[in-house]
């Protein structure tokens, strides 16, 4: 299992393949483009979060964005819909050396919900 923790410690998301193993994107939308995650998208089957979150939900309220309750940081969102089978998890709180040269899908959520490039590495 691949760990991403919070700067504090007390929530940590492990997942089952590393972010190079999967698809990763950088979006622009109105909550990426302000914590600057960068998410990597996993089945919430295949991942175990530990400690306590806080969450935030706003429009349509199909997902719940997770912080972790001491430090604030941004560690993943999840489907309200337990059914849905996808999840993101925040890459920039995974081992830096796993994310240095990995692909980067850039997203437009803000507009056109289409990948508009790529790059690599954080
Ligand atoms: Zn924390």
């Amino acid at each position: 299992m691949i760990a991403a923790t919070c700067h504090c410690g007390a929530v940590t998301v492990e997942v089952p393949k590393p972010p190079g193993a999967v698809e990763v994107k950088e979006c622009n939308c109105s909550i990426c483009r302000r914590t600057g995650a960068v998410l990597a998208y996993y089945s919430p089957r295949e991942v175990r979060v530990s400690g306590a979150t806080d969450t935030y939900m706003w429009g349509d309220r199909m997902i719940e964005f997770h912080r972790c309750k001491v430090c604030g940081n941004f560690t993943h969102w999840s489907p309200v819909d337990r059914s849905r089978d996808r999840m993101g998890v925040n890459i920039r709180l995974m081992p830096p050396e796993l994310t240095a040269d990995i692909r980067i899908l850039k997203f437009d959520g803000a507009n056109t919900w289409t990948v508009t490039g790529e790059r690599r590495g954080l």
